[in-house]
């Protein structure tokens, strides 16, 4: 049976396919961090629906509610008109969200992905600035509809300033650190300011928190408290793009809540829909300049999906899951850390919460040299990273699979092994994952 479904998707499925290549399994039963494929083998999955799985696989819980709209003979489909089902939801986002954003902040409901919030939340401030630009940066995801891949280093039809995210390992400026940190908000604002750039002032800029796709890069907090100020200094909307971060995943609710940073925009998607679809931007009511009609679309009143969601968001803040994934990403990560410094082959380890990256390098190559930061900014001396590894990381996913784990491969370079295990996770199955995951890179680095 597997055989013969994966055969055929290969052969009448575009080669684009992403997650289907490099994970050739076909799920046929699913529970919390279990998947079952059809020839019967169970794996741990930490890529759970990338992100979209807060609480793993077919919670009961979620799936209580699913049946409940199923059994009540409410519509299905209902555009986005008023139901009772939307109403709890949009009650228990608000319970949820950064209470400076929730006190003056409107909902809009999008189509059903996360790249149309991001879309949505562009035409926004488009039209609550009249400018048309927009800011983003370095290593960015944020999706793949027009302006989203635009922003994300696509090659399309929209203006888009890059500023760099700074990193510590890789840093744009050779420093890394605070002083990292500090010159990519300098240069951020130089950028801005500065009339010869021929940069005109953006309509927004957008900032994933803890970069996702690009590899697992948390974003230093003083920086993105520095990029508040930037931008509020100059009429810019901050969007913060919490679709992978959002929903206890980094071990806040939010992931700009580490910083204390109040985004003008949210744009929510993934754990928000409890596995089915659902997209929202959220957003401070003076930005609300919509006229009715601005911003439409059919599938946005998903019932199952916001049924899903309100359980989910009422079950990660009442089970505390943010503080449980903050206490457990730090144990996952320095177990991780102290496994790393016996293998060259890893050449960093980072995350925040439940968001955990492992940066794969060349032991053999040559180090980077770090580029220069500009004038006064000389880089630092020495040896940088070495290069990026994506075999390896490639290597290790299928090591990783061969052996009963589910992760993903993300990075400019795809060569970050990335884990997104459910929020749920025992200590039992996180020593699980860390067993595998370790037992699977030392297969493949001896
Ligand atoms: N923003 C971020 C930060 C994401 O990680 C993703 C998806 N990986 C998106 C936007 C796009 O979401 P979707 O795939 O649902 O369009």
């Amino acid at each position: 049976v597997q055989d013969g479904i994966l055969r055929r998707q290969a052969a009448r499925e575009s080669a684009a396919r992403t997650y289907a290549r490099s994970l050739p399994i076909v799920p046929v039963r699913a529970r919390g961090l279990t998947i079952e494929g059809a020839d019967g083998r169970r794996y741990l999955d930490c890529l759970s629906g990338a992100g979209a799985l807060a609480l793993g696989h077919n919670h009961p819980v979620v799936l209580a509610a699913i049946r409940k709209v199923l059994d009540s003979g409410a519509p299905l489909h209902v555009l986005d008109l008023a139901t009772p089902v939307k109403d709890a939801f949009v009650t228990e986002l608000f319970r949820t969200l950064p209470p400076r954003l929730a006190r003056h902040a409107r909902v809009q409901f999008c189509g059903p992905a996360g790249t149309d919030a991001v879309e949505a939340a562009f035409t926004l401030v488009r039209a609550a600035t009249g400018r048309s630009g927009l800011a983003a940066f370095t290593g960015a995801y944020h999706g793949m509809t027009t302006g989203a891949l635009a922003a994300s280093g696509g090659a399309a039809d929209v203006r888009v300033t890059r500023l760099p995210y700074p990193q510590e390992y890789r840093c744009p400026f050779g420093v890394g650190g605070e002083r990292g940190a500090e010159l990519a908000a300098r240069w951020a604002e130089s950028v801005l300011d500065d009339p010869k750039s021929g940069v005109p002032l953006p309509a927004g800029m957008i900032v994933e928190p803890v970069q996702g796709e690009g590899g697992v890069i948390p974003a230093p907090d003083a920086w993105l408290r520095r990029l508040r100020e930037i931008t509020a200094a100059r009429g810019i909307p901050l969007i913060a793009d919490e679709v992978q971060t959002g929903v206890g995943r980094t071990g806040a609710f939010w992931a700009v809540e580490h910083s204390g940073v109040t985004p003008d925009v949210m744009v929510l998607s993934k754990a928000i829909g409890g596995s089915l679809p659902l997209a929202v931007v959220v957003y401070r009511e003076e930005l609300d300049v919509w006229q009715p009609g601005a911003h439409a679309g059919t599938f946005r009143g998903n019932q199952l999906a916001m049924a899903a969601g309100t359980a989910t968001l009422a079950y990660v803040r009442e089970h505390r899951l943010a503080e449980r994934a903050a206490v457990l990403g730090e144990h996952l990560l320095g177990r991780l850390r102290d496994f790393a410094r016996a293998v060259d082959c890893v050449g960093e380890v980072r995350g925040r919460g439940l968001m955990i990256g492992l940066e794969f390098v060349d032991p053999e190559g040559e180090p980077e040299r770090a580029p220069e930061a500009g004038p006064g900014d000389p880089a630092a001396p020495g040896a940088g990273p070495r290069p990026a590894a994506p075999a390896l990381a490639a290597a290790v996913q299928r090591e990783c699979l061969r052996r009963g784990l589910i992760v993903e491969l993300g990075g400019r370079h795809a060569s970050v092994v990335r884990l997104l295990p459910p929020l749920t996770l025992s200590d039992e199955q996180a020593a699980a994952v860390l067993d595998r995951l370790t037992d699977a890179i030392e297969a493949v680095a001896r």
